[in-house]
This record gives structure tokens, sequence and C-alpha cells, in this order.
């Protein structure tokens, strides 16, 4: 492996890969460099995220991602959903919000119970997504943060098969009328918050 032009993605999911790829890899600044999952580099244990925030939370996956590796350089990503009348619930704990990590339906089911009663008006809500690069070399630690937003409200009901975690709750405000999960994948990709996030990370390189 030329693992000076090696940029481990801290992901599991094919998907992120991908878009991390087509949109950090189209950048000048990261000419030449290959990106590889970091699951494909052996069976490493997931870090605790116990940070206190969306860009904490990533940055801990890179670092860990940079110490089981020993690779100068790694990308990782941290999201959820923030819902203004809850406070900003789910937040940094949108994946595990009902109990276990990842029940998709659960999640959902609780997020209609806790914003049962609550008028159209106050049901706005936005997915963010912090993603970071880390570089590090004899003189440090670099690191470079790029965040994004995608504005929506919160349904009365599910709707749409595509996407996952709260696509089928999310009304967007980009597409009115439209549930995120009733967008197709390259339509999501375009406006997702992640897509901002990678947008504004990529301005950011030099
Ligand atoms: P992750 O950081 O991308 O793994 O996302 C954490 C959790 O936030 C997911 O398990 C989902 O519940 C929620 N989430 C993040 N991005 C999205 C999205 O694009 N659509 C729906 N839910 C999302």
């Amino acid at each position: 492996m030329d693992e000076k032009h090696t940029v481990v993605v801290a992901t599991g999911n094919a998907h992120k890969l991908a878009e991390i790829e087509a949109i950090l890899g189209a950048a000048p600044a990261m000419a030449g460099m290959r990106f590889v999952a970091l699951g494909d580099l052996g069976d490493f244990a997931d870090p605790v995220e116990d940070g206190e925030t969306f860009t904490a939370n990533a940055l801990i996956k890179a670092r860990a991602a940079l110490d089981e590796t020993g690779l100068a350089m790694a990308v990782a990503d941290d999201s959820g959903l923030v819902v203004d009348a809850l406070d900003g619930a789910p937040g940094i704990f949108s994946a595990r919000w009902a109990g276990s990590h990842g029940d998709d339906a659960a999640n959902n089911q609780k997020m209609l119970r806790e914003m049962a009663g609550i008028p159209d008006a106050e049901r706005t809500a936005r997915f963010h997504s912090s993603v970071v690069l880390v570089t590090r070399d004899e003189d440090g630690e670099e690191v470079l943060v790029g965040e994004g937003d995608c504005e929506g409200t919160i349904a009365h009901d599910l709707r749409g098969t595509n996407g996952f975690g709260y696509d089928p709750l999310f009304e967007l405000v980009d597409v009115p009328g439209k549930r995120m999960a009733e967008l197709e994948p390259a339509e999501k990709n375009a406006i997702s918050h992640r897509r901002r996030a990678l947008d504004d990370l990529v301005g950011k390189l030099v």
C-alpha cells in the first residue's frame, strides 16, 4: 500500500465512502490520493463516541482510525437530526435515540410520540453533518472541519421508502411536499447535509 497517498475513511457505510471519495477526491488538493474504508484495512473495534458535538465525535473516529492504521490522513463524519421543539434532540444521539443503535423504526415511532400535539409551525428541524479531515506529520496534527445542514420539518406520519434513518419523517424545505425518503439517491446526495459538509470541507482545502 502506498501509505503516503492513502486516506482512511472511518465509516462502515459503502455509500458514504463513495460519496466522500467522489467529492473530496475531486478537490485539486487531494489529487492522487486513494480513499480506503477503515474496515478494509483491518478488524478494528469502534471507538467510544462520547463527544458532546457532532464535530467532536467525528474527530474521535478520525483520530482512532489514524491510531489504528498508522496512516497520515483520515476522514470521518458524524451526523444526526436536530429538532427545534425538542431543544435539539435527538442530535448526537440520533442513531440510538430509542435504545438500540440504528433501530430506525423505533426511532421514528419515538419521534412521532415526542412530537404529538406540536403545531406545524413549530416542527422545524434540520439534518446536520460534520466531516473532518485529520492530517498528521512530524510537526503534529492538522484538522479541517466541514459542516452542512439540510432544513425541513417533522411530518405527522411516515412516507417514502428510500434512504434510511429519519428520512420518512423529514419533509424538505428545498423540495416542498416531499419527504427525504421520497427522493432518489442522486437527488438526496445533491442536497444532503453530508453533501453540504463535504462541499464546505473542500472549500477549506488548499
Ligand atoms: P451517522 O453519523 O451518519 O451514522 O448518523 C447517525 C444517525 O443520524 C443515523 O443513524 C440516523 O438516525 C441519523 N441520520 C444521519 N443522517 C441521516 C440521513 O441522511 N437521513 C436520515 N437519518 C439520518
